[in-house]
């Protein structure tokens, strides 16, 4: 029997309007994220990599509805969360939590830790003051910390301290989803690990399922178990992340993985380099967004937009560069060229 999984996004889409003039008239949309479907089973990860501007964090602002939606449906846990009130919504994020990029901006400087670390319970209703203390405790040493933390401000803790706050912050509710949002970006390559350690550990814990957005496939790779990589808005590729990092299909992901070190010499001269920058969201070059940048490109990538089509079990790519239903009529139209 095929398991059901705890999320489920299907034709996600958010436009933000481009206003213009005296009377701020919408001239057009910077499609932030355009299109997208995936899933993550229950205890899974999934990453979602690409560069600064792809829709990644957005997609993870709209997943909490922190940010409407334009279109598409989120199931969570059997329910559409489009479809729920403020109030219902309000209720559902104490299952599904955030864990932010610059632990430091997301926790106010003049509250003391135990403060900081009781408000989502009091969000959530949970009254008896000591109820709230001794989950904090708890939290505080489940994440490396010790009690006596909970007397301290923000900025008397270090960085990866500071990390360990905002997960011990999220996991207050008994979350079932985490969607880490750039968690270790911002943090020294040592602590980096002991961060990404500690989210493992606690994922088998408490049978976590995240979503971990990053820029980075290097630092996805161990703690994902699936991998989406997203270029302007789209997801172009999506595999099991070993298959995605022993076989990438899309150029795009071929280039972000030579950026990644690897000490396989074989593996470097295989690299691709990904040239410019990415294109103005607002205005998205034609056909395949990434052909301005790609050194496969052929005349039909300017034309006509690849679909994200399976090639192996789990594994699919957007790119014509392989077989897919949208082959003839590629074929087609280079014919009548
Ligand atoms: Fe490159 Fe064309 Fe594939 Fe786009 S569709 S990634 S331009 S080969």
């Amino acid at each position: 029997m095929t398991k059901t999984p705890l999320l489920k996004v299907n034709n996600l889409k958010k436009y933000f309007p481009i206003k213009k003039g005296l009377f701020g008239s919408t001239t057009g949309y910077v499609k932030a994220v355009d299109d997208i479907s995936f899933y993550v089973h229950e205890g899974e990860t999934l990453g979602i990599v690409g560069e600064s501007g792809c829709g990644k964090s957005t997609t993870g602002r709209v997943l909490m509805r922190l940010i409407e939606p334009t279109d598409g449906i989120i199931e969570f846990d059997g329910k559409d969360l489009t479809s729920l009130s403020q109030e219902e919504m309000r209720k559902t994020r104490r299952h599904i939590q955030m864990v932010f990029q610059d632990p430091y901006a997301s926790l106010n400087p003049r509250h003391a830790i135990g403060k900081i670390l009781e408000e989502p319970l009091i969000v959530h209703g949970v009254t008896e003051a000591k109820e709230r203390k001794k989950k904090v405790r708890e939290f505080l040493e489940i994440v490396g910390l010790s009690e006596y933390h909970a007397k301290r401000y923000p900025h008397q803790f270090s960085g990866g301290q500071r990390q360990r706050i905002g997960i011990a912050r999220a996991l207050m509710t008994n979350p079932k989803l985490i969607i880490a949002d750039e968690p270790v970006s911002a943090l020294d390559v040592s602590i980096q690990a002991q961060v990404l350690n500690l989210m493992q550990d606690l994922q088998k814990e408490f049978n976590l399922t995240y979503i971990f957005i990053a820029h980075d496939l290097g630092v996805v790779r161990h703690i994902s178990d699936r991998v989406a990589v997203m270029y302007l808005g789209k997801i172009v590729e999506v595999a099991d992340s070993e298959q995605l990092y022993e076989k990438p299909l899309h150029p795009y992901t071929q280039g972000l993985l030579s950026a990644v070190p690897v000490p396989d010499p074989d593996f470097q001269k295989k690299q691709i380099i990904i040239e410019g920058d990415i294109p103005n969201p607002a205005d998205p070059p034609t056909g395949c967004t990434f052909h301005k940048r790609c050194p496969f490109r052929m005349d039909s990538c300017m034309k006509v937009t690849p679909q994200l089509v399976e090639q192996s079990t789990g594994h699919s790519v957007a790119c014509h560069l392989y077989v897919s239903e949208v082959d003839n009529d590629i074929k087609q139209l280079e014919g009548s060229l």
